[in-house]
């Protein structure tokens, strides 16, 4: 299933999942789970009033989402989808771990090597914002560039896992901008003061779940500037793969439920053409990962 948040006019933001036949909304679905003999859960219907995924996993609703897999939509959960804004469908993780120099050919094309370590830094909720929103430019950044990501999200808590049980530990995958403003981030040794810009992590459309993406390292990542391409990677060109990083970040910290991962960026980034091309004001920024989506944002 794909897991959505979404605005309808002036409602409040809720939970949806998007799947061919539309937008099904989450309230009016465990409604209806009740409605046909499903046990109350107390801490799912307090993530579906806060319409918080982080939550809603944290729950770990299983029977619930049996009953959506299983249960065909219904016309009282259905959304017009044409009344939906989709939010970022992850807005309150505990953390946002960012991953540097993951893939081979970006690493070569910024100078650096491949590391058994690779550098870590931290985004906030601050920076996430919805898939279609707009990315700001700070007025004193002339180096404002994009990566396009695939997004981890993690499923359930996870202390020193091994790498063959790390891909368990996975809610889902989803498409995620890490934003960077070149100029703030090579001031000094540490990358974060170009990395957690307000609106500097665009997320969406929506967090897939792992076992209808099926193996994370067989999809490409492709992003345009003004519908000229300028990324075109593969996550097999990863230098630690999903279930690497899961294990190894398991081993520096416990991961909880919602936490997010951003697992690193292929070659293209403005920086490493010549001479750097970075986003000017006005700019369309689209982001598609195979299976998850696209994303699509206006640098104002
Ligand atoms: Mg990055």
């Amino acid at each position: 299933m794909q897991f959505i948040r979404y605005r309808r006019g002036a409602r409040s933001v809720r939970l949806g999942v998007r799947d061919a036949g539309g937008v099904r909304d989450l309230r009016a679905a465990y409604e209806r789970y009740r409605t046909l003999g499903g046990a109350p859960d107390a801490a799912l219907a307090k993530a579906l009033r806060q319409a918080s995924l982080r939550a809603l996993i944290a729950a770990d609703a299983r029977a619930f989402h049996e009953f959506l897999r299983a249960q065909a939509m219904q016309e009282s959960e259905r959304v017009p989808e044409e009344a939906v804004t989709l939010q970022a469908p992850l807005h309150d993780p505990g953390r946002v771990i960012g991953i540097g120099l993951n893939y081979r050919d970006h690493a070569r094309e910024v100078g650096q090597e491949v590391a058994d370590f690779p550098p870590l830094f931290a985004k906030w909720t601050n920076s996430l914002t919805g898939p279609f929103d707009p990315i700001p430019l700070p007025p004193d950044v002339t180096a404002l560039d994009y990566e396009v990501e695939l997004g981890i999200v993690i499923g359930r808590r996870a202390c020193r896992v091994a790498p063959e049980e790390a891909l368990a530990y996975v809610f889902g995958y989803t498409v995620i901008n890490d934003v960077s403003a070149r100029d703030r981030q090579f001031r000094t040794s540490q990358w974060l003061a170009g990395k957690i810009g307000d609106g500097f992590a665009p997320l969406g459309p929506a967090v897939t779940e792992r076992q209808d993406l099926g193996d994370p390292l067989v999809l490409e990542l492709k992003t345009w500037v003004n519908g000229e391409l300028r990324q075109a990677g593969h996550t097999r060109d990863m230098v630690h793969g999903v279930a690497a990083l899961v294990s190894g970040l398991s081993e520096l910290l416990t991961l909880e439920p919602g936490d997010l991962i951003a697992s690193g960026t292929p070659a293209g980034v403005g920086m490493s053409a010549k001479p750097p091309r970075y986003l000017r004001s006005g700019d369309l920024v689209r982001m598609e990962i195979t299976g998850l989506g696209a994303i699509e944002n206006r640098v104002l």
